[in-house]
């Protein structure tokens, strides 16, 4: 047992915190595999010891529940050895969707089961001198003392960059090197579910107060600045309310279809955006449609958001997510076998999100059944995330990838074209479909404008002898193969 008020003079709760959590790493890490250690130990981080109960914090709910589940006991026991046996362990929550919601707290006691507990919510982020979360600490000289509600997990440095979000992240690191100067006010970032919004839109608020671009940076969710709304004037406090808000130097707001319908709140949030544009002020804004297609919303709302700038962030393309993968693999320390991340990437293909939650479920089944990252490892938790077996390839998809591969249009497979590039796409592609699908030489020629089947041998034969004599050129059909491979084998 670690005392700590003699190994340190005036240790800061923060101090005394990390004393007792390296000290626990330490047990911990004999007693579990290097892998769990990486993945579920390394990343939390200890923040205060009050009164015989430490507190520390984890990257999400999920991140949570696992632990609990599986480290429970150890992780109690541990805390016993370190620091007694009336102490406690609490956790925070570094929630990814809300960061309003990251002071959900559960409390574990050590040697009993844990009975989770939600702390009630603090005071409403308008009342000024609160005392800011977890996430947002760091700001508080920046920017008087209130919580920003920003995440700092969300930056541009961990934004991977690809055509998808091109716009949207140049549109943003414009905005956060100089925000209010742009004619990109307000900026408006839309796409659906999953795609960054969130993280982009706060990547600016972290990154204008980090290089003193912005002193007072506030991201508020349309549901939050509702009911704050609503409570302000039931508590008759909107003058307070009002002026909190128009006092932003940038105004982040998420999620703006919410308003949709809540013409009260629309008001209100009209004369903010009136006030703070007129003062050269920086808004941004989220949504899950363009503008144009926001239903329930103010007309003269929408016109004003059609004012600024308007990006779009689209589904991430296969190298997107490869590149996503590889990065947030690498990031936890874990370096994946290259065919495992195009696997994951070729087959979670509708959000970012959904490919993350891929990522952690294979390191948590690969890091708890002690088994290699593998692609037959990969293939079981697909099925669990993803769902059901993917139906086998066809020859559209196959024509579709060829297409993405060469970067030409598709309908020219099927056209009369001798134009070399896209006889040798053809050629490819009719050689593809013979060995990836059970298909005809016949059905194969009619999904090529009808071409002849003796057409597709020779297309077939074309390619096998320029296999044997171009390295490069087999490299690239081989390539496109095996991602279409790893797309059917779910
Ligand atoms: P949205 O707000 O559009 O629903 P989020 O911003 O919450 O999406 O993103 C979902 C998850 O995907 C987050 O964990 C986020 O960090 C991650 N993410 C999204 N886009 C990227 C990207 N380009 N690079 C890295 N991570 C990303
Ligand atoms: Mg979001």
């Amino acid at each position: 047992m670690i005392d700590i008020l003699e190994t340190t003079a005036h240790p800061t709760e923060l101090e005394q915190a990390q004393s007792v959590w390296s000290a626990c790493l330490n047990i911990l890490n004999e007693n579990v595999t290097s892998q769990s250690f990486k993945t579920w130990f390394e990343p939390i981080v200890p923040m205060n010891l009050r009164g015989g109960t430490l507190t520390v914090q984890v990257p999400s709910q999920f991140f949570y529940d696992w632990i609990e589940e599986h480290f429970e006991g150890m992780i109690n026991s541990t805390i016993t050895r370190v620091l007694g046996k009336d102490a406690s362990l609490t956790y925070e929550i570094l929630k990814e969707e809300t960061p309003i919601e990251a002071e959900q707290e559960v409390v574990l006691p050590p040697a009993t089961r844990a009975e989770k507990r939600t702390f009630p919510p603090q005071p409403e982020s308008f009342r000024l001198g609160n005392a800011p979360p977890a996430s947002s600490r760091q700001n508080d000289s920046a920017n008087g003392n209130f919580q920003t509600f920003l995440n700092p997990r969300y930056t541009f440095d961990n934004f991977i960059k690809g055509e998808s979000n091109q716009l949207a992240r140049a549109a943003a690191t414009a905005v956060a090197n100089n925000p209010g100067g742009t004619s990109f006010n307000p900026l408006v970032i839309y796409g659906g579910t999953g795609l960054g919004k969130t993280h982009l839109i706060q990547a600016i608020g972290n990154y204008a107060q980090a290089h003193n671009k912005a002193r007072r940076v506030i991201y508020v969710s349309s549901e939050k600045f509702t009911v704050e709304f609503v409570e302000a004037i039931q508590s008759d406090r909107i003058n307070e309310f009002a002026a909190f808000y128009r006092s932003m130097d940038i105004l982040i707001v998420d999620d703006v279809q919410f308003f949709s319908g809540k013409e009260k709140t629309q008001d209100s949030f009209f004369h903010t955006f009136n006030e703070l544009h007129q003062l050269g002020k920086q808004i941004i804004l989220s949504s899950d449609r363009p503008p144009k297609e926001l239903k329930g919303l103010d007309d003269r709302l929408l016109s004003r958001f059609q004012w600024g700038l308007t990006a779009d962030i689209q589904p991430p393309d296969l190298e997107t997510r490869i590149a996503i993968l590889r990065y947030k693999s690498m990031n936890d320390g874990i370096e994946l076998p290259g065919e495992v991340i195009e696997f994951v990437a070729a087959n979670v293909t509708t959000n970012i999100r959904e490919l993350e939650g891929c990522l952690i479920s294979l390191l948590a089944k690969a890091s708890l059944e002690g088994r290699e990252i593998t692609i037959d490892l990969a293939r079981e938790v697909l099925k669990v995330v993803v769902g059901d077996v993917r139906s086998p390839i066809t020859i559209e998809e196959i024509q579709r990838n060829v297409c993405e591969y060469f970067s030409i249009p598709e309908d020219l497979l099927r056209a009369k074209t001798r134009k070399q590039e896209i006889v040798n796409a053809r050629q490819v592609a009719m050689y593809l479909a013979k060995e990836l699908t059970n298909s005809s030489l016949k059905t194969i020629g009619l999904h090529f404008g009808g071409r002849d089947h003796s057409t597709v041998i020779h297309a077939y034969q074309c390619v096998e002898d320029q296999m044997k004599i171009d390295s490069k050129y087999k490299a690239n059909v081989d390539q496109i193969k095996r991602r279409l491979e790893l797309r059917g084998k779910v």
